[in-house]
């Protein structure tokens, strides 16, 4: 059995959407409830569990919020087991003490906590109090649903699934290449990533393109008045130019990470020194552009999931200083420098390749 999960997005009707919204308004009214009511408790020196907590809200929601009675009661009922996960991990140190959610904070209920209330057929979801959905696409994964959480983001809606699904699967898929090598792979601004195949994967930058559509839209939120009715409608045009942005990015390491790992039988990276690399400031825009640490756990989890080892160079290996084919280190190599040249041997080669090649497994 294995986990695996899959967002997709939803394209309810108007009268779907306001009640999801209403479900996601119950939700947070839940936790905000629930988490009053555990603060009281601490008040009184006494430690009010999840249970407790749902006692106490089921016997009051239907005279404090009558309005509850038309919604799902998983909605609220998962809102304060979340609080109840909160507080058990503030206990333990792993986080800080919850605080209460407000109406401008990411809008989502969790409809289902794999009680089988919520069912998938195709590109439809039935979803409780709210009935068929429909979805843009289909569910990738066969199984049983453990989790239903919907969620709005930039004006649109979606629903995030966690399946437990029987790697059978996709496990035994026929391999989409015969022969198999293993890879050396550099990673870089100008190329995502240059493989020691000779593959190389461009990178969208997708910043730059839209540089100007940002600089527009942050100008158009800033000349409006804060909280007013036109700088919500600015904000919501910026924060679409933001989720374009990272949708493109998103999509190319997608499409990189999956055709590595369909040729890969190994994998060779570099350690990368993003923070180090982040304090030169002409660098540092193009690489936060380019997300390269996100590319990489990408690659990481891909390659794990099939099985192929991952080598991760020391961060100190000077990938594209030595020579591939003799191993001499140019020390004068300057970022610039877009050819390797070896004065030893006399290899001339792409520098990205040169590094590749350095990184790739034997
Ligand atoms: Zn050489």
């Amino acid at each position: 059995m294995e986990r695996r999960s899959q967002q997709i997005e939803l394209n309810p009707n108007n009268k779907q959407a306001t009640l999801m919204s209403k479900h996601a308004g119950y939700a947070r009214v839940a936790y905000n409830f629930a988490l009053s009511s555990f603060k009281v408790g601490l008040d009184n020196d006494e430690w009010r569990t999840y249970v407790d907590i749902k006692r106490e809200f089921n016997a009051v929601k239907y005279d404090k919020f009558h309005w509850c009675s038309q919604l799902s009661q998983n909605a609220s009922k998962n809102a304060i087991h979340n609080l109840g996960d909160a507080v058990s991990r503030w206990k333990k140190g792993q986080n800080s003490f919850p605080t209460y959610k407000k109406r401008s904070d990411r809008i989502s209920y969790q409809a289902d906590n794999g009680t089988g209330t919520v069912e998938v057929h195709k590109n439809r979801i039935k979803l409780p109090k709210i009935g068929w959905v429909r979805m843009r696409e289909e569910l990738r994964f066969k199984g049983t649903i453990s989790k239903v959480v919907v969620s709005k983001c930039n004006n649109r809606w979606f629903v995030s699934i966690l399946i437990d699904c029987d790697i059978s699967n996709f496990n035994h898929q026929p391999p989409l290449f015969d022969e198999k090598h293993p890879i050396g792979i550099d990673v870089g601004i100008n190329t995502l990533a240059t493989c020691s195949n000779g593959d190389t994967y461009d990178n969208p930058r997708p910043l730059k393109r839209y540089e100007r559509k940002l600089a527009r839209a942050n100008r158009c939120v800033s000349r409006k008045i804060k909280g007013s009715q036109n700088w919500q409608k600015a904000k919501a045009v910026l924060s679409g130019v933001h989720y374009r942005i990272a949708c493109i990015r998103e999509d190319a390491h997608h499409q990189a990470t999956i055709r590595i790992v369909r040729k890969a039988s190994a994998i060779g990276i570099e350690t990368l020194n993003i923070s180090g690399l982040l304090k030169n400031r002409k660098l540092a825009k193009a690489l936060s552009d380019s997300a390269l640490s996100r590319f990489l756990t990408m690659l990481k989890y891909k390659a794990d999931r099939r099985g192929i080892p991952i080598t991760e160079a020391d961060q100190f290996f000077a990938s594209s200083k030595t020579c591939s084919s003799c191993g001499h280190k140019k020390v004068d190599l300057t970022l610039s420098n877009r050819q390797y040249h070896c004065s030893k041997c006399g290899l001339h080669i792409d520098r990205d390749l040169n590094a590749a090649l350095n990184l790739c497994p034997v």
